[in-house]
């Protein structure tokens, strides 16, 4: 195994795929392009749309690249397991109407297991793959890979709705017994279950067949022009091979973490959570900021406000109770400077648009604490809808927060009398409107 830091990884898939006459493309912006569909580019692939559904042809059909991508549907995840983030990169390979499944899985075997590249031992990589895709069972036997490594997962199928979709593989890394406290064993992935233990560093599509509604899955029709594409994460990876015990402590993250206890009194070991979120949300909103995003009351700028907020509560559980958000946005900055060289030209916008948005939430926070820790305390089971709209409304309390600190205190929040009150108030909102 190669202890290589984020960067070498990187660059070490770029290099790799770059040897194999793949052009390599740099990371496009979070923002996607030209896309109402999708809020945040959220995988390599969302970056070459136009290149998988035949908008466009790219000048060389085999691409790889280095994806900046957000996913604020994994938001509930981060800090309860070591690997999901709501921002990541993702490493990929693409094939567009080129290569297809001998040359995809002998490359990815050779750049996990071989000494020039990463080196992961091959007895810790497990491969699940579709119990009738017999082609890519074989293929990786064929390059060495042992029939008790290889499973078979019905769930192995990639589709979204209508038009392509196919198959898929996906790579295990072994983290071992000391993530599997119950000795599980194999069972935890043959069986889906939830675990550290298994970690799944990398995914690949075989995007092969043209789905049609109502059509069984066995019964869709090849496509003419068949693609592939793939997405390993590389926080992922540099875990396994810097062997830490989850993503933050490898040098993507550490430094963050570590500035983060300058500013409070409680050690990094007693509250991993909250330093976890922390520098997962400082990441993405550094990210996104530099890209153009901004905070709003909705869209994009909305789901920004609500992670910069959450972040800051966080920050409340050590005791920060000062704008600090903006502090660490330097050291995202130094931790990427040389990958990103752009991001630093953004550093004083981004900070600055932070510590104003910081300002404008502590205002209204302490209030608004008090208010729910009012009914928290009066014994209620469920906040009411109007209290939770007054929290949103009043308060600037995004609903989702208001869920969280109900749940951390056993309570409901009545969503639907939410609702009721914020379409009313868009209702009103839209009348004074037309009124003016
Ligand atoms: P998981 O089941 O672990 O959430 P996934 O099936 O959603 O992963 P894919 O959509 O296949 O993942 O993404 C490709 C790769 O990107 C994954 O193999 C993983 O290494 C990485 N990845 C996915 N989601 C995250 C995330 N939230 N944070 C960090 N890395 C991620
Ligand atoms: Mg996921």
């Amino acid at each position: 195994m190669k202890k290589l830091s984020g960067q070498q990884i990187s660059q070490t898939w770029l290099d790799f795929f770059k040897e194999r006459n793949h052009s390599v493309l740099p990371s496009a912006s979070l923002i996607p392009f030209n896309d109402p569909t999708l809020l945040w580019i959220n995988s390599g692939v969302a970056a070459l749309k136009q290149y998988f559904d035949g908008s466009k042809i790219p000048s060389n059909r085999r691409i790889t690249n280095v994806q900046k991508c957000i996913r604020t549907n994994d938001i509930d995840n981060v800090g309860f397991t070591s690997r999901h983030h709501t921002f990541f990169e993702m490493l990929g390979n693409f094939s567009v109407g080129d290569y297809f499944r001998e040359e995809v899985i002998t490359w990815a075997f050779e750049i996990l297991t071989s000494p020039h590249y990463f080196a992961l031992p091959k007895e810790k990589l497990y491969f699940t793959y579709l119990p009738s895709d017999v082609d890519t069972y074989r293929l990786w036997q064929k390059v060495g890979v042992s029939d008790d490594h290889l499973i078979a997962l019905e769930g192995n199928f990639w589709q979204i709705g209508e038009g392509p979709c196919g198959p898929n593989t996906e790579v295990f890394f072994d983290r071992g017994e000391a993530y599997d406290p119950q000795g599980v064993g194999i069972e935890l992935l043959k069986r889906d279950l939830d675990n550290d233990r298994y970690l799944e560093i990398w995914g690949i599509v075989f995007s092969q067949y043209n789905a049609v509604d109502g059509v069984d899955r066995d019964q869709h029709q090849e496509l003419p022009s068949k693609n592939i594409d793939t997405g390993a994460g590389l926080e992922r990876i540099a875990c396994v091979l810097q062997e830490t015990e989850t993503n933050f402590e490898t040098d993507l993250f550490y430094r963050i973490i570590e500035a983060i206890a300058c500013m409070t009194s409680h050690p990094y070991e007693d509250h991993k959570m909250a330093y976890r979120v922390l520098a997962d949300h400082i990441r993405t909103c550094a990210f996104a900021l530099s890209d153009g995003a901004n905070f709003a009351n909705e869209g994009r700028g909305y789901v920004l406000r609500r992670l910069l907020r959450r972040a800051m509560r966080f920050g409340r559980k050590l005791d920060i109770v000062e704008p600090f958000m903006y502090q660490l946005v330097d050291t995202v900055m130094d931790i990427y400077r040389d990958f990103y060289p752009y991001i630093l030209e953004k550093s004083d916008d981004v900070k600055r648009k932070m510590n104003a948005e910081e300002k404008r939430f502590l205002k209204t926070l302490l209030s608004g604490e008090q208010l729910l820790r009012k009914h928290i305390d009066e014994g209620v089971t469920l906040i009411e809808g109007d209290v939770a709209f007054k929290l949103y409304d009043t308060y600037g309390f995004p609903l989702e927060l208001t869920i969280e600190i109900a749940k951390e205190n056993g309570l409901t929040v009545d969503v639907k009398t939410f609702n009721v009150a914020l379409e009313a108030q868009r209702v009103r909102a839209r009348n004074s409107r037309s009124e003016t």
